[in-house]
């Protein structure tokens, strides 16, 4: 049996393609939870003293996050963490998801808000599907839009100083790609791993497993036996977004390491273009006095265009 290329002693049990790494369970969690301190670090993610409000679905990332933040607070006394579960509704998906989530939440003992899109918006998503559905717009676009909403409106109500979210290094360069083929270079200034605006409604952003693989972020909590929700959602993914990742999967599996040289270089192109592009002003949506670019706000959009039906 081949030994652990760190410790040198344990048997190694995962061949890291893109290092050339042999790694041993335990040093293969602690090289994950390494990158996650890493990455705080690198983007000076969080202030000593922050209190934290994870995003947590209840599946394999944000669980995960959960547990590696949770871990790496204790070293800081005055941090706090509290975990944001956005029940999107829908039928026979979301209710595991938030058991698995609340389970987790117990045993760290952490404190778990729940939202829900019925409560806030008045409709759930199967109901906001069902209305759209001769839509050219799929679930995901209407969902993504309406959760980044709940979030920000529970983190305030939370009086969290950062919401950290659990995007994975393989979501990080499939939104850069998306973002291309949708013909909007520019927003990734704003989908990168930390976002913080002037506006003090919004809360500030942060995504400390943007350097973790999805892939690993799967193996760890194998590894480390966290209880996550497997099964997808049933309105799961665009299709373009599907495309993407079997797509550079692919490309993985024949050059490893690409993945992590595609996200260098797009972190050198948001830092290029962050430079020329000005900072949109943000408003109060003249309909719920959230911040947004225009002067009526996506979620109120969509709201309106689901009343109108
Ligand atoms: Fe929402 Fe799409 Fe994610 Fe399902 S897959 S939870 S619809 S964003
Ligand atoms: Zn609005």
């Amino acid at each position: 049996m081949l030994k652990c290329s760190i410790c040198k002693r344990r048997n190694a049990f995962y061949v890291r393609r893109y290092s050339g790494e042999r790694l041993c369970r335990k040093c293969f969690s602690e090289s994950i939870e390494n990158k996650v301190r890493a990455v705080i670090s690198k983007y000076n993610m969080f202030k000593f003293d922050d209190r934290i409000a994870v995003a947590v679905s209840g599946g394999k990332d944000s669980i995960n996050l959960l547990h590696i933040l949770s871990k790496i607070e204790k070293d800081y006394p005055k941090a706090s963490i509290c975990a944001i579960t956005v029940d999107e509704g829908i039928r026979g998906y979301r209710d595991e998801a938030i058991k698995i989530a609340a389970e987790n939440c117990e045993m760290l003992g952490i404190d778990q808000t729940v939202v829900s899109f019925k409560e806030i918006y008045g409709y759930t998503l199967d109901e906001i599907v069902e209305k759209t559905k001769h839509k050219d717009l799929t679930p995901c676009a209407y969902c993504g839009v309406l959760r980044r909403r709940a979030l920000n409106i529970a983190a305030r109500k939370a009086a969290a100083d950062k919401i950290a979210t659990a995007h994975t290094l393989d979501d990080e360069i499939q939104t850069f790609l998306l973002n291309l083929f949708h013909g909007d270079p520019f927003r990734t200034i704003r989908s990168g791993p930390k976002f913080t605006s002037k506006n003090p409604k919004l809360t500030p952003r942060v995504k400390p497993f943007c350097e973790v693989l999805e892939r690993e972020s799967v193996l760890y909590a194998y590894v480390k036996g966290i209880n996550f929700q497997e099964t997808p959602c049933p309105y799961a993914g665009e299709a373009l977004r599907n495309d993407m990742r079997i797509y550079l999967n692919r490309l993985e599996e024949k050059h490893p390491s690409i993945k992590y040289t595609l996200y260098r270089s797009i972190e050198k192109i948001r830092e290029a273009i962050a430079s020329r592009v000005e900072e949109t002003p943000l408003q109060s949506c003249r309909i719920c006095g959230e911040p947004t670019t225009s002067s009526i706000c996506q979620a109120c959009r969509i709201l309106n265009e689901l009343e109108s039906k």
